[in-house]
This record gives C-alpha cells, sequence and structure tokens, in this order.
C-alpha cells in the first residue's frame, strides 16, 4: 500500500506533509510533495482528504483492486467524492457527507 504524488498537480500547499501522521511526506528540492518512506505508508488516506489539488492517489491492494487499481479524492463543500478507479480503467464514485462520515 502506497500513495503516489503527482508532482505537476502539486500547488505546494504543505498541507499533506502536516497532517501525515508518519511524518513520511517532505518537500523536494522544487518545494513539491515528495513520499520519503513509501513502504511505511499504512493507507490512512489522511493526505488524501487534505489535498485540494487532486495530486495524491492511493494505490489499493491487491485484494480490493490491485495492479494499478488506485483512489482519490475529491472535496465538495460538505461533501467529499472519493473516485476507485479499477485495473481495466473503469472509474466508480461515491459521495459522502462530511458531517455523517463519523456516524454509525
Ligand atoms: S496537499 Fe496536495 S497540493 Fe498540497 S503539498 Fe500535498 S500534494 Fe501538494
Ligand atoms: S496515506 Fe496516511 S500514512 Fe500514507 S502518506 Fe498519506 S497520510 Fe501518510
Amino acid at each position: 500500500m502506497s500513495i503516489q504524488i503527482d508532482k505537476t498537480k502539486c500547488i505546494s500547499c504543505g498541507k499533506c506533509l502536516n497532517i501525515c501522521p508518519g511524518n513520511l511526506i517532505a518537500e523536494d528540492e522544487e518545494k513539491k510533495a515528495s513520499i520519503k518512506h513509501p513502504k511505511e505508508c499504512w493507507g490512512c488516506t489522511a493526505c488524501l482528504k487534505e489535498c485540494s489539488a487532486e495530486a495524491i492517489k492511493y494505490y489499493l491492494a491487491a485484494d480490493i483492486g490491485g495492479k494499478g487499481g488506485h483512489l482519490y479524492s475529491k472535496n465538495c463543500g460538505d461533501s467529499m467524492a472519493w473516485y476507485i478507479v479499477s485495473a481495466d480503467h473503469k472509474k466508480y464514485h461515491i459521495k459522502i457527507n462530511k458531517k455523517d462520515s463519523n456516524a454509525y
């Protein structure tokens, strides 16, 4: 499990660096976010939720899509949209109201 950061989309806001609980993301020489220790990422998705530039992808484990399947998110006001792109490039999405996201 790991993330990948698209430097061409990164706007150098620094939010992912500050939110990662493992301190796994750093700024590179161009001031763009870069994952320092990809193997240590445990997939909490906090950095995806913070990134307003849709620059971060989270690669899915083999048993839930794998082989290039990935996930990214988009903030839509009161909602968070999650996009899942499968290995065969099919795209699915779900929208979650942020106020209900921790309700059980
Ligand atoms: S949150 Fe997104 S835009 Fe901001 S530094 Fe991280 S990757 Fe770049
Ligand atoms: S998914 Fe979580 S652990 Fe992995 S880099 Fe992003 S914030 Fe850090």
